[in-house]
């Protein structure tokens, strides 16, 4: 049901606004041959992942102890929002050497019900290597 993230052409704009193109930037992230390597890495995947609709990324990403069912979150990707643009306001630890760390965003987007701007600090640990997402006050 969910779009492989393989539909972004890789020479595109990243969805995450960093500035660098897709193939260069979340793509490698998306299609596991890259670990995000910072909470923020991590964070614009996971941006990414909700924009071109990756449920796998999503789910991969999310720390087991708060991860949604897969039904549920495939209910979420269907709806009709469409994400227009990811701004990092700040982060806090979250580096490759740090267990954990938090990133402050606002994601806006658009559905039906108009345009919308999420605000979030996002909470992120690192186990074996790999970042996850924990959870996050709006
Ligand atoms: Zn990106």
């Amino acid at each position: 049901m969910s779009t492989p993230a393989t539909d972004l052409p890789d020479s595109s704009r990243c969805p995450c606004g960093s500035g660098d193109i897709f193939g260069a930037c979340c793509a490698p992230v998306l299609r596991r041959e890259r670990r995000a390597a910072t909470a923020q890495a991590l964070m614009r995947s996971r941006y990414t992942a909700f924009a071109v609709r990756d449920l796998e990324h999503l789910l991969d990403s999310w720390h087991p102890s708060t991860r949604p069912g897969r039904e549920e979150l495939e209910d979420s990707l269907t709806s009709d929002v469409r994400w227009l643009r990811l701004q990092v306001l700040a982060t806090e630890q979250g580096g490759p050497f740090d267990d954990a760390g938090t990133v402050e965003f606002v994601a806006s987007s658009k559905s039906a019900q108009g345009r919308q701007e999420q605000h979030e600090i996002s909470r992120f640990v690192r186990e074996d290597g790999a970042w996850y997402y924990v959870d996050g006050d709006v």
